[in-house]
């Protein structure tokens, strides 16, 4: 019997899963060199529509997220930047496979070098892709998963996730990987258990030296392989309790949340996409606390009329609740073709107000829109990455200019009450500076790793990246009290706000207004109802 090996990383999508681990890793297939160039590049173009087609099949049943990521996967399959040098490479002799994967691997690298998470996210695509196109030249269908098992290695392509029946259970535990990479988007809305970041120490499982069956803890972040009959034991309550609090949890939804001292608690929720309030029932929360409007912001910047329609459709979903929306906060983890630069240090570059504020135009008409979008709901505004007051100002004074300019126009507008993301550490340490804006919002995403100096994407300074650590509740309780002797309303929109374990911190440095993603809602609402403040 093997010993039994744990190994730790981080938590990417919360749940539990027993099963055979299933090596990602695998060397490649058989591929049967072709006699002459013409049948190789017959061969690699007949594959890549067989890749192609099958990602299409994979559409038709595949909710919006998925579609997104499919489509993006097919328009590179598409795209002759990847099969030109491909197809050259064969005409001066190499057969199609290591043609294909010569190019796809030359650009992964490039994806995986970069300092931004969203680059490196997206070499997981390009993995996929590769994978897809030399599965189909190989006609190779024996790496098949067996039933329930738990996907082990660097990274998971999306189309994998999409193509894997998780019914009868399952995991992934990733020696790299991302939790803002798309098959942690999917993961998670699925609910599939998934850890990232456990290092490349671990075993390289096969059909010749396996190891058995593994136990995915993915509400901690850990996974143990080869486990003795006691850790699967004490796995196994684990696992049924928090089987049993999320089905809980369920019952909290549709009532406001309330702390078990019966002190009542705002739950709004996060959105990051226009499809995210297709599957939000408006009655199980408070609000939107947080509309990212990055999402808008993708190959091409917005049109006034896009962002309009856009900041409409969640104003008319939402109903009476206040709908948050944050100016564009590009830059740090999210580059923005056309918009943001490129820098050495981009989470302390120019990035959210910053960069709006050195590109005016772009902001003003996102101004626009917002100002005209305001008459059909309860709007609000905040600004993001706001460190000193003059950049409120500044903003602030960007809204009056454009008001005065649509109502010289006609054009029917309503300016909303403007505030604040605090999540640089020199508002939080002196907020008096701001005692003008109309709202406070903690951005403890951002406050985190400015205050830890842990970088929020780095897996390597991930256990310093907590907003449990007494210095950020400290801050955070300044804020509030601040807030309340001014009456200015505070909340909290960072992800710890849906995170069971930090909630009770939270309760108790007196905030009382948290917004969480969507899948959190019912978990959040649930650990509210423990906490006795
Ligand atoms: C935050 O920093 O906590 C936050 C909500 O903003 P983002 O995650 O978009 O940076
Ligand atoms: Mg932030």
């Amino acid at each position: 019997m093997p010993e039994p090996l744990r190994l730790q990383g981080i938590s990417a999508s919360a749940g539990y899963a027993e099963g055979p681990l299933f090596s990602l890793d695998r060397a490649a297939s058989h591929y049967t060199v072709k006699a002459t160039a013409a049948d190789e590049r017959a061969a690699l173009e007949a594959a890549i529509g067989i890749a192609t087609g099958r990602l299409g099949g994979l559409i038709e049943t595949a909710d919006s997220e998925a579609a997104g990521i499919l489509e993006f996967q097919i328009a590179m399959l598409e795209d002759d930047a990847l099969s030109g040098p491909a197809l050259a490479a064969i005409a001066s002799g190499q057969p199609a496979d290591a043609a294909w994967r010569q190019v796809l691997d030359a650009e992964i690298a490039g994806y995986e070098a970069s300092d931004q998470d969203y680059f490196r996210a997206r070499a997981a695509d390009l993995h996929d892709i590769r994978d897809q196109v030399l599965r189909a030249l190989s006609e190779d269908d024996e790496s098949t998963a067996p039933a329930g098992a738990i996907f082990y290695g660097e990274d998971l392509a999306p189309t994998r996730f999409l193509e894997t029946d998780w019914s009868s259970g399952g995991g992934i535990a990733l020696k790299a990987g991302s939790a803002a990479s798309h098959v942690a988007m999917l993961a998670r809305s699925r609910g599939v258990p998934m850890v990232v970041g456990l290092g490349a120490a671990g075993p390289s499982a096969s059909p010749a030296n396996p190891v058995g069956i593994a136990l995915l803890d993915a509400e901690h972040g850990g996974i143990v392989l080869s486990p003795s009959p006691a850790e699967i034991e004490a796995f196994r309550r684990s696992s049924s309790s928090f089987a049993a609090r999320r089905d809980k949890a369920e019952t909290y939804l549709a009532r406001p949340a309330m702390t078990k001292a019966g002190t009542a608690v705002r739950v709004q929720v996060n959105i990051a996409d226009l499809s995210d309030v297709d599957g939000i029932d408006i009655a199980t929360c408070d609000g939107v606390g947080l509309m990212r409007t990055e999402f808008l912001f993708g190959k091409t910047l917005p049109d006034e009329e896009t962002q309009y329609r856009a900041y409409r459709k969640v104003l008319e979903w939402a109903g009476e609740k206040p709908v948050t929306i944050r100016t564009v906060d590009a830059g740090g983890d999210k580059p923005v073709p056309g918009l943001t630069v490129e820098e050495a240090n981009p989470f302390l570059g120019l990035r959210g107000i910053r960069l709006s504020l050195a590109r005016p135009e772009i902001l003003r008409v996102q101004i626009r829109a917002l100002l005209r979008a305001g008459i059909h709901g309860n709007l609000k505004v905040m600004f993001p990455m706001i460190a000193v007051a003059d950049e409120y100002a500044r903003a602030a004074a960007l809204f009056a200019e454009e008001q005065a300019g649509l109502a010289a126009r006609g054009v029917a507008q309503k300016t909303p009450p403007l505030g604040i993301m605090v999540e640089v550490p020199s508002v939080a340490i002196a907020p008096e500076a701001f005692a003008d804006v109309a709202f406070f919002s903690i951005g403890s995403n951002d406050l985190t790793q400015y205050v830890m100096a842990a970088a929020r994407d780095n897996t390597a300074v991930a256990h310093l990246n907590s907003v449990r650590h007494p210095a950020v509740l400290r801050l955070i309780a300044s804020v509030v009290a601040f807030g309340r002797e001014q009456r200015i309303p505070v909340s909290l929109c960072g992800d710890a706000g849906g995170d069971p374990a930090s909630i009770p911190g939270l309760l108790e440095a007196g905030l009382r207004d948290l917004s969480v993603a969507p899948a959190q809602l019912a978990m959040a609402k649930a650990a509210i109802a423990d906490v006795t403040v």
